[in-house]
């Protein structure tokens, strides 16, 4: 017999841990599962073999098909309020949970499948998913990485060789996902909202070993816990807001525990900055806007405190002031979080109370100016070295300028100057995953099953702060025939 190393040594602690949490599931058996895009570089990370992942076995097992060996296939169970309205029962209607791996660094991860087929949370869906999104996910996931944000990442992207019905046939894929735990607000809803207020502890309990295991003796741990949780949510938000990012589909299933962006769907970057820029056509209402987004991380917050109530205090009021007052924290914390990140992003070493209004003057003076938001902040490096030409360009009318200009130049003056192109440099991205491109890339993957170019733009977007020569092209906004930028949850 020959000797075999098993692809991944899983450990399970969501299966071992939380039954009753999931129902064990199975991927769908595929036609012809075929990889199209592994990433060598986080298999390498997590102390994987690439080259045995780019096999027919890894496409077995990346498409849902096989499972692998050690692994413990399950469905997770969720509930979530989807713009604003509750489910009581979403769960993974797609999706399958593979196991967890330890990396070298000591990190448990998920490693999840989506797109993986029907289970018994798909409602009227057909648990499948298209190829174009995925590869978007894939793509975003990587360009919010090399932002330093913090995301779930793609493994692989798998077609199936189905075709699956959406508006038309379209090739069928499954995206192997990976994430420090898919713990979501919503698993904590699923349980609470049925009144299983013992079951919403264990949750806890397990969240807490997973994520926050130095609170674990805490006096008052599940408090420490929700605001453990607000902390990271608070500091995602503003990174997201530094970038120009727009989530999408802010929905309480798609809120992390670990504080990691999830789910992929109708996002998009802004070029034009804009506070009400909305991309996807079901938000009609605008509720999940650039501009909103902080709000809204803030609501979903208070959706989890109310999970946690019963183990905040045993005085039902006075366990609701506790939980009120948690989810109010978020603001300070998101407006100190997006402060700090918004200092560097404008050349300051220095810390000032009123930079806070500083950096709010910066975004007044663009509303409305048709301002590239990403090459804005690369022209203020030149204006920093005296050239403030390239940043007035970006302006429709450039005297929206005039105020704030002469109060950010008196405010260099009192910082010191050392390094300071390379600082800004460092946290303004040259390169963003700009919706032109994006659709291009992903229409000539699903039309003629030509990676070339979402290849190319992995490779820019994984180092999004170098300005590269020949690169000019992708530091561009969309160009004035691409028309106003529509994602669909159509995935
Ligand atoms: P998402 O928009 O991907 O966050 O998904 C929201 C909910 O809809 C989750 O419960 C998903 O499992 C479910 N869902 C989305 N697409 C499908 C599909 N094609 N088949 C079954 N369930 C789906
Ligand atoms: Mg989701």
């Amino acid at each position: 017999m020959t000797h075999h190393t098993p692809l991944f040594r899983f450990d399970n602690s969501y299966a071992r841990d939380l039954d009753g949490f999931y129902v064990p599931w199975e991927g769908d058996k595929v036609p012809e599962p075929r990889i199209v895009l592994l990433n060598a570089g986080l298999a390498h990370d997590l102390g994987l073999d690439p080259d045995a992942l780019d096999t027919d076995e890894g496409a077995a097992i990346f498409s849902g098909a096989k499972a692998p060996e050690g692994a413990n296939t399950l469905a997770q169970a969720y509930a979530g309020h989807q713009f604003g309205g509750f489910s009581p029962q979403l769960g993974d209607g797609r999706a399958i949970l593979l196991g967890e791996i330890i990396g070298p660094d000591g990190q448990r991860r998920d490693i999840h499948l989506k797109g993986s087929g029907r289970t018994p949370f798909s409602r009227g869906g057909d648990g499948k998913a298209v190829l174009a999104p995925v590869l978007r996910e894939f793509l975003i996931g990587e360009a919010m990485h090399a932002l330093h944000i913090p995301t779930t990442r793609a493994l692989a992207a798998t077609t199936t060789g189905e075709m699956i019905h959406r508006e038309g046939p379209k090739p069928g894929a499954v995206l192997a996902r990976v994430a420090a735990s898919h713990l979501r607000v919503g698993t904590f809803q699923f349980f609470a909202a049925r009144g299983e207020h013992a079951r919403v502890r264990q949750l806890a309990d397990y969240a807490i070993a997973r994520h926050d295991p130095s609170l674990a003796d805490a006096p008052d741990k599940y408090l420490a816990f929700l605001n453990a949780v607000i902390r990271r949510q608070a500091t995602l938000l503003a990174k997201w807001m530094h970038v120009g990012f727009v989530h999408g589909v802010m929905n309480t299933d798609n809120t992390t525990i670990s504080g990691e962006t999830i789910d992929y769907g109708p996002c998009a970057f802004i070029d034009a900055y804009d506070p009400k820029a909305v991309f996807s056509s079901i938000d009609r209402q605008g509720r999940y806007a650039y501009g909103n987004q902080p709000v809204i991380a803030q609501w979903n917050l208070a959706r989890l405190a109310e999970t946690l109530i019963p183990h905040l205090h045993e005085d039902q009021d006075e366990a609701i002031r506790i939980a009120t007052e948690a989810v109010q924290g978020f603001t300070a914390l998101y407006m100190a979080d997006w402060v700090a990140g918004m200092r560097p992003k404008l050349g300051l070493n220095t810390a000032e109370d009123s930079d806070t209004d500083l950096a709010n003057g910066f975004y007044a003076a663009m509303e409305g100016q048709g301002v590239d938001h990403t090459q804005a902040f690369r022209a203020l490096t030149l204006a920093t070295e005296g050239n403030n030409a390239p940043l007035r360009d970006l302006f429709d009318d450039p005297s929206a300028l005039d105020a704030w200009l002469p109060a950010w130049q008196d405010r260099l003056a009192r910082d010191p100057a050392q390094n300071r192109a390379a600082a800004m440099n460092a946290v303004n991205p040259v390169y963003i995953p700009r919706n032109h491109l994006v659709e291009s890339a992903l229409q000539a993957a699903e039309r003629d099953g030509d990676m070339t170019e979402i290849t190319t733009l992995l490779e820019v977007l994984r180092d999004p702060f170098t300005a590269r020569d020949g690169l000019e092209d992708y530091a561009q906004p969309a160009p004035d025939g691409f028309g106003p930028y529509t994602t669909f949850c159509g995935t």
